[in-house]
């Protein structure tokens, strides 16, 4: 059926970004927010807006009940929920469905796998993907741990079932620590997600995070985008992304994209979906799969040149893919910053009024922003005020136009992460690609050590 009318069921750049593919598709919008988002750009570019609560998200972006009201008052035909909040939560997606509204998004049920991280890695197992060495299943006794842990070496890593965030998360050195540690996971893990299920991974010294890009049409086809790096981290939080991988060679990417792309073939999935590997020594190893569109979402768009929110809308009016594996041809490098309203030193959040916006601009520079002269930055919500994405013919040039690019991105009245990355792009180890998911970390850390001493 084609769409009509689409509720876009998030704030902030993805929401224009939903709004700018619908307007391009003859889509009419509907933007929900918070009391807090009324001036907020996607609500002004709209068709129509509902305000659907008070700022705290709760009571907003994942109040189910008002969303549904308010797409049923202006009769709207499909909702994307964009990622975070009630992106992968499969009992929304049911509740759409049950109201004849269409999903923009996976089967319910296959959310609900994946969101489960135990049934993640069995299913993962079952479709052929590498796993983490580790339990099969829920650890239930400090006795079995020990047994696994000796099996599989020291460090290991004890993670919630339903974790997310990090949160949850411990490394466990040697046996000494183990039975503490995984209290600690397990308390942390029932505080932050109600559910104290644990697992055993083995814990990677100094891996790569790699994922894949995929699309299912819910019928068994499937293709895969390639791959992204997203090695460039704190605290688990990504911070600068590439697409491709500087350390993928093609024969890898062709190998690996062919076990992902049948595998959501198996599956029937439906959508655009993200698998996460850990890498390190040639190895690929699962960790999790996304069941939504990711922040990092446009590295993957400039060098393959498709509009994955065009084709997540195409496949959820059951207009299948737009083209088969055959059809998908990759070129150039492309890279995003995340930035947001912090101190680029202390990372301390620093919301407030933008006194001045001037977004780069020129040949293969993209900034995916809601921000404008005058606009207040509300407190309430994540830190990230935009995403600058710049293409290149290689990583090279892609970096040369990137500091360019840097160069001349303004935000006065708040601090960004904008000189962050202008100093990350211009260290040495990053130019050769040389960086795992501990590398960002340390190399903050040496910053910090190299301002203080000039202080
Ligand atoms: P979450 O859903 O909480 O973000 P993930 O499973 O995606 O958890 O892992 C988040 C990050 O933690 C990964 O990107 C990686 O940096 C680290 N990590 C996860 N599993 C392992 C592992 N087995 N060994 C080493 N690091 C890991």
């Amino acid at each position: 059926m084609a769409i009509q009318k689409l509720l876009i069921a998030n704030r902030g750049e993805i929401a224009l970004r939903i709004h700018r593919a619908c307007h391009e598709m003859g889509i009419k919008t509907v933007a929900v927010h918070s009391t807090a988002d009324a001036d907020a750009m996607h609500v002004r570019l709209a068709d129509e807006t509902v305000c659907i609560g008070p700022p705290p998200a709760t009571d907003s972006y994942l109040n189910i009940p008002n969303i549904i009201s308010a797409a049923e008052i202006v009769h709207a035909d499909a909702i994307h929920p964009g990622y975070g909040f009630l992106s992968e939560n499969a009992q929304f997606a049911e509740i759409v469905e049950s109201h004849n509204i269409i999903w923009v998004g996976p089967k319910p049920e296959h959310i609900r796998t994946m969101g489960d991280k135990i049934e993640a890695k069995r299913t993962a197992a079952k479709l052929g993907l590498p796993l983490v060495p580790g339990s099969d299943g829920a650890i239930a006794s400090v006795a079995q741990a020990k047994k696994l842990a000796a099996e599989i070496g020291y460090p290991v890593l004890i993670k919630a079932a339903s974790g997310g965030g990090g949160r949850g998360m411990k490394v466990v050195p040697d046996e000494d620590q183990l039975e503490s540690l995984m209290s600690q996971a397990a308390a942390e893990a029932r505080s932050a997600f109600g559910d104290d299920t644990v697992y055993m991974e083995k814990y990677l010294a100094d891996p790569r995070h790699i994922e894949f890009q995929v699309f299912g049409d819910g019928n068994g086809n499937a293709i895969h985008l390639g791959e992204r790096d997203c090695s460039l981290q704190r605290r688990h939080q990504k911070v600068l992304e590439e697409a491709p991988s500087p350390i993928i060679s093609k024969k890898e990417r062709h190998r690996m994209g062919e076990i992902v792309r049948n595998a959501m073939a198996e599956m029937g999935y439906r959508g655009a979906g993200t698998i996460e590997f850990l890498y390190e020594n040639g190895e690929f190893y699962f960790i999790e799969m996304n069941t939504r569109l990711q922040v990092e979402h446009p590295v993957t768009e400039m060098i393959t040149g498709m509009d994955l929110v065009r084709e997540q809308i195409r496949v959820a009016s059951g207009e299948g893919l737009s083209c088969n594996q055959d059809q998908v041809h990759m070129h150039g490098h492309a890279i995003e910053c995340r930035i947001n309203a912090e101190d680029p030193e202390t990372f301390a959040p620093s919301p407030g009024l933008v006194k001045n916006y001037v977004a780069p601009g020129g040949m293969h520079v993209r900034v995916d922003s809601g921000l404008y002269t005058g606009y207040k930055v509300p407190p309430y919500y994540d830190s990230m005020i935009g995403k600058l994405i710049v293409y290149g013919s290689n990583r090279q040039s892609c970096i040369r136009r990137l500091k360019r690019a840097l160069e001349e991105f303004v935000v006065e009245g708040m601090k960004t992460t904008v000189p962050l990355h202008q100093k990350l792009v211009r260290d040495p180890e990053f130019l050769e690609g040389a960086y795992t998911i501990k590398w960002l970390e340390q190399w903050l850390a040496k910053e910090h050590e190299r301002s203080t001493e000039t202080v």
